[in-house]
């Protein structure tokens, strides 16, 4: 039998760099610190940005002192905007369109990354009774991105935020279900060794975890929507069932060959 080739649900939800314009590596100011080896003010070209658009020290940026870039991503937002809002115009051969371009790249962002979890969401069985309300606000947040520039620039993304928000604690509720942990919703949790706390299945959506460690533990179902991993010491554990994890938090995150991730995540290099 022919094996079908799996069908990438979150193919338009992953930074397609080759289809942008380099929004990222122009649109933002960059503060010369741990992240970033240089200042940069906003809505300027980084130096290493290229002419093509790709930059120059891809391979080498945790090693150049760049290590910021290396953990965003636009969850395809760059290239929607190049290639869906502005028909493929860019920044470079059409400058008048500079302002507005740099203007919706926070909107748009936001809006596939609502995107991100709603189609987590739906894929979580547990949480088959709220799949009438999750579809429809991944149609409406699909819409959304489908606006003009001027609509993108003009809505009110933050209400439609906290109303997903609202939606996707509901979804994460039904998941964790009644084996779930401790709520820690926006706890500050830096540098603590949470080893010996109860975190399986727990509450944890904009925690700081900033250099907590979590090594060798079965996190279960935990929440971590927009919570910080920056520098989590997360070698051995396993994330691989948790809810809302995304692919810049665990670039932040200092894990290893043991570590285990969602399979919709890429393995960070520097992890080996
Ligand atoms: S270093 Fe590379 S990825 Fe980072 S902003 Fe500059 S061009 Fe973009």
């Amino acid at each position: 039998m022919t094996e079908l080739p799996l069908i990438d649900e979150r193919a338009h939800l992953r930074a397609d760099c080759a289809s942008c314009a380099g929004l990222c590596c122009v649109a933002p100011a960059f503060a010369a610190s741990a992240d970033f080896a240089i200042d940069k003010p906003a809505a300027t070209p980084c130096p290493n940005l290229r002419a093509d658009f790709r930059c120059g020290i891809h391979a080498q940026l945790r090693d150049r002192g760049f290590p910021g870039c290396t953990v965003f991503d636009c969850f395809g937002a760059g290239q929607r905007i190049t290639q869906q809002t502005f028909g493929g115009r860019t920044w470079r051969e059409a400058p008048e369109l500079a302002r507005a371009q740099f203007a919706v790249l926070p909107v748009m962002r936001q809006l596939q990354e609502m995107l991100w979890y709603l189609a987590e969401a739906a894929e979580r069985p547990a949480a088959a009774p709220l799949q009438g309300e999750v579809t429809a606000a991944r149609r409406r947040t699909e819409q959304l991105t489908a606006g003009s520039a001027d609509d993108l620039e003009g809505m009110d993304v933050g209400a439609w935020r906290a109303e997903v928000g609202d939606l996707l604690l509901r979804v994460s509720e039904l998941v964790r279900g009644r084996s779930r942990g401790p709520d820690r919703r926006n706890a500050d949790l830096i540098g603590a060794d949470l080893r010996r706390r109860k975190v399986r299945n727990a509450g944890l959506r904009g925690a700081y975890l900033i250099g907590a460690d979590l090594r060798g533990l079965d996190l279960g179902t935990a929440d971590l929507l927009g919570a910080d991993l920056r520098a989590a010491d997360v070698r051995g554990a396993d994330l691989s069932g948790c809810l809302f994890l995304t692919q810049p938090q665990v670039e932040a995150a200092v894990g290893d060959a043991a570590t285990r991730i969602p399979a919709v995540l890429r393995r960070p290099a520097h992890w080996s």
